[in-house]
């Protein structure tokens, strides 16, 4: 993958406005790979103006039609998915294996599940007297950051295409290639002018621009809590759609009947995929009193496994960051299992996987997102206790439960305050609902539920 010196915006790639760059590091040996445009308000602005243009087109093209370009936009993701799988592992440093499997491999399965849906829903039903028509809610500014680069503009892109929406995507500076390659993809697929628009940037300067540009009618955001709390109230403000997915802090529940060794290694590979960099992972472990002990030695084994197999953060920012995490965990006397705050290798902005034992749910470990390879194992004495540590945090995002019956399972996920939760190892499913309870988030993606965000209603009464 070349990096484009320029801005995809209404069908070509444009000069940019400004000269600024901004540097794409491969995080495995801090080599620079490549410079894409550091966009401005200026770059924002041509790019709400191609999409509103192409708004009125493609709101009137029949869903069929638009069903049938998002299968060519999968096609073509599917032709080009060894390519996306690199340049993933490039500017983000995961694992080939786990770039192919899960980098390509789930926005393939998303962008397909849009197009099946573009051509089913019903976009329009029959409500006593009234007809109700499901319309696009018009431009759409998406943000998104760098941990699932492009699951993250697929999961937002692809729905506001299938709802007749036209998008300004503006990626994280620290992945921006892979979304030059879908904006390649967008291309060879031969979606119409404007529908989509791509202006690579720094967050305060684009995103800002773009979050706060008066023509877009939406904004959907993925990162950070910080910057989503801005956005919301910008939203707020300008009295805008918005649709946050935010943090998480995640319980992974083990109840005493369930299988322990089964549980705690699906556990550890949850929190070490993708170096940590998941919303959605399980980083506190709730283990009962009486099996607490042989838990943290099996999580040791298990981490202690995963050593050589993990890939770096993204940034020396998020190393530094993760490491002052592990720092504050030994400091508030959380006991260090296996890992710590030193750098495996001279090279890279690798962090060893590291867990911690005797974790009590007030610690600032068990409290914030730290978005690493660190797992913190917490005791609980009974199922209430369980339930209250659970949900004692701002977030709301994910979450497991393992027990020997389902029932016993399912009965405390329905206790939990939060929007996902696997039952005892159940897998990622693509058409069900992904958001958040409480901090971690507004709104919903994916599925019909991911759809409806970019429709708004219109009744007819006769
Ligand atoms: P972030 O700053 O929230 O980045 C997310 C996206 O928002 C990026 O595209 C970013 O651009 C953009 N952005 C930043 N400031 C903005 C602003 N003022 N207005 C509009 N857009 C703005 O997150 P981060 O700095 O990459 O990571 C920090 C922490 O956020 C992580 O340690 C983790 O805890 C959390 N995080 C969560 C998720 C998630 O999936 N929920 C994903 C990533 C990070 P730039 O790339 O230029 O910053
Ligand atoms: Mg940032």
């Amino acid at each position: 993958m070349k990096a484009h010196h320029g801005m995809y915006i209404g069908g070509e790639w444009r000069p940019a406005a400004g000269v600024d760059t901004i540097e794409v590091v491969n995080p495995v040996d801090e080599q620079v790979i490549g410079r894409v445009p550091a966009g401005t308000a200026a770059d924002v602005g041509h790019a709400v103006r191609a999409a509103r243009a192409a708004l009125p087109g493609w709101a009137a093209t029949p869903p069929t039609e638009r069903a049938a370009k998002l299968a060519a936009l999968r096609d073509v993701l599917v032709a080009r998915k060894d390519e996306i799988a690199e340049t993933v592992t490039a500017e983000l440093g995961s694992p080939l294996p786990f770039s192919q499997a899960v980098h390509a491999g789930v926005p393939i399965l998303v962008a397909g599940s849009y197009a099946e849906l573009a051509a089913t829903y019903a976009f329009e039903e029959k409500v006593g007297n009234s007809t109700v028509y499901h319309e696009p809610v018009g431009v759409v500014g998406a943000i998104t950051p760098w941990n699932y680069p492009l699951h993250q503009i697929v999961a937002k892109v692809a729905p506001a295409l299938a709802a007749g929406c036209t998008v300004v995507l503006k990626p994280a500076e620290d992945t921006p290639l892979t979304a030059q390659l879908f904006a390649e993809a967008v291309a060879e697929a031969d979606l119409p002018a404007g529908v989509f628009n791509l202006v690579t940037g720094l967050g305060p300067v684009a995103g800002q621009a773009l979050a706060e540009h008066p023509d877009v009618d939406l904004v959907s955001f993925t990162g950070s809590t910080a910057v989503g709390r801005r956005i919301g109230a910008t939203a707020g403000a300008a009295v805008k759609r918005v649709a946050l997915e935010l943090g998480g802090k995640s319980a992974n529940v083990i109840l005493p009947s369930a299988d322990l060794a089964k549980a705690v290694n699906v556990g550890v590979a949850n929190v070490m995929s993708n170096s940590g960099q998941t919303c959605s992972a399980w980083t506190r472990m709730l283990v009962h009193t009486s099996q607490y002990e042989e838990a943290v030695g099996l999580a040791a084994a298990a981490a202690t496994k995963y050593g050589d197999r993990i890939g770096p953060v993204v940034s020396a920012k998020q190393r530094s960051r993760v490491r002052s995490y592990i720092e504050k965990g030994i400091a508030e006397g959380a006991r260090l299992v296996v890992g710590g705050p030193e750098s495996p290798r001279e090279q890279g902005y690798f962090i060893s996987p590291t867990v911690f034992a005797d974790v009590t749910p007030d610690m600032t470990i068990a409290q914030e997102e730290i978005f690493g390879p660190v797992l913190s194992i917490i005791r609980y004495e009974d199922e209430e206790e369980a339930v209250r540590i659970a949900n004692g945090t701002v977030y709301g995002l994910a979450g497991a439960v393992w027990a020997a019956e389902e029932a016993e399972a399912v009965a405390f996920a329905r206790r939990l305050d939060t929007g996902q939760v696997d039952i005892n190892g159940g897998r990622f499913n693509p058409l069900a609902p992904f958001g958040g309870y409480k901090q971690s988030g507004v709104g919903r993606e994916l599925g019909s539920h991911g759809l409806t965000e970019y429709l708004q209603t219109k009744s007819l009464q006769f």
